[in-house]
Formats: C-alpha cells, sequence, structure tokens
C-alpha cells in the first residue's frame, strides 16, 4: 500500500517514519513531490488543520494522504499555545524561542500547576472520505530547558512516569509513548483491519 505524508516538517518525517513500521505500507514524502506547496494552516481546531492537510496532499499526489497537526496545550495558561503551537512566539519562530517565551509565561507558575498535554490529530484522505486519528500525552512543564533529543517543545515537557523531559529520553521510548506515537498506532491498526496493511 502506497501513502503519502503530507509534511514540510522534516523533524515529524523522522518519527513517522520510525513509527509506521509494516512491511506493506511504502510512505512517500516531499522528497518525491519536490514542488510540494506549503499549505497554509488556516483551521481554527487541530482536526481542520489536519485534514486541511492531508486533502492538498491528496489533490496534489492523487496518493491516499495522511497529515497530522500537533498542539500543546497548558493549563495555566488556559490552553495556550493550542492551536498557535508553532507559532507561540511569531510567524516564523525557532524552536528555541518558543520554548523561551513559554517559560517566560509560566515563571510564576508554582511546581503543582505546570500540567500540559500534547495532542496529535492523524487525518488519512482517500477517494472515499476522510479519517482522524486522535493521540494524546500527558505530563507537565519543566522549570528549564533539559535535553537535546527530538525536537520543538521536548526540552521542556515531561511525560507523565517519568521524571526527565522528551528531549532526555531515547527516542525508542518517545516513539512508543507520544501523543504521535499513539494516534499514529490508530491508523496503523485501521490500516490492518481495513486493508491488511
Ligand atoms: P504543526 O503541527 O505543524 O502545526 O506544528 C506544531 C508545532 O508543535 C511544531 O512546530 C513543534 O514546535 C511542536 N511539536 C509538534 N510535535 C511535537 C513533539 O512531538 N514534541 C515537541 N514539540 C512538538
Amino acid at each position: 500500500m502506497k501513502l503519502f505524508f503530507a509534511s514540510h516538517n522534516l523533524d515529524k518525517k523522522k518519527e513517522i517514519e520510525y513509527i509506521v513500521s509494516s512491511e506493506k505500507i511504502l510512505v512517500l514524502y516531499i522528497d518525491d513531490f519536490p514542488k510540494y506547496p506549503e499549505v497554509e494552516e488556516t483551521g481554527l481546531t487541530l482536526e481542520e488543520n489536519a485534514i486541511l492537510k492531508a486533502e492538498k496532499g491528496f489533490e496534489f499526489t492523487g496518493l491516499d494522504t495522511f497529515a497530522e497537526d500537533t498542539g500543546l496545550f497548558v493549563d495555566y495558561l488556559s490552553g495556550a499555545p493550542g492551536i498557535l503551537t508553532a507559532r507561540y512566539a511569531g510567524e516564523k519562530a525557532a524552536y528555541s524561542d518558543n520554548c523561551r517565551l513559554l517559560l517566560e509565561n509560566m515563571k510564576t507558575a508554582p511546581k503543582e500547576k505546570r500540567k500540559a498535554y500534547f495532542k496529535t490529530v492523524v487525518a488519512f484522505k482517500q477517494k472515499n472520505g476522510t479519517e482522524l486519528f486522535t493521540g494524546i500525552c500527558e505530563g507537565k512543564i519543566s522549570e528549564k530547558q533539559a535535553g537535546n533529543n527530538g525536537f520543538g517543545y521536548d526540552p521542556i515537557f515531561i511525560p507523565n512516569c517519568y521524571e526527565v523531559t522528551f528531549a532526555q529520553l531515547d527516542k525508542e521510548i518517545k516513539n512508543k509513548i507520544s501523543h504521535r506515537a499513539k494516534a499514529v498506532d490508530k491508523f496503523s491498526d485501521y490500516l490492518k483491519r481495513k486493508f491488511g496493511a
């Protein structure tokens, strides 16, 4: 089964390559479609943005396409950065700028009020419709950055049941327990059930 993963984000690509392990699934990435356009994320929810990206991929490549949208939701900040996770510190913000701003905004948050979760929505677009798969990883925001693995907010997110950040964990562990792993695992189960892939 040949699928297209519609994303310009190389860090997400690396994790998808790691998580999708079926030998019956061949995933193509934007490297195979050098002219693949940037898709503006104009949706108001992760679901809408994931669907937008999957539909664009399907339209452009003609292949069954999956795409994902991810957000970090922090209790103390009333759910921010949420849908704006990628652009928290500005339109072209670097991962480090986003982490710095989030820690700054959490400066007054005591230890017991640092709860947060990542949510990933995977949208799978085929000719006859779109399916959604969701994964959530709960944890808390650390008090300072730590670790070099992963990407994005990994240096400041401590998943439940661990004492260290995602960026300090081996990729084998992150890719088992993460929001993305959970959403993609559900998607893989669906492919297995429906297509034997
Ligand atoms: P989007 O899904 O492309 O809108 O991007 C969401 C943003 O969330 C990314 O730019 C990263 O900053 C962040 N992000 C997404 N997934 C992860 C993750 O697994 N760990 C840490 N940060 C992430």
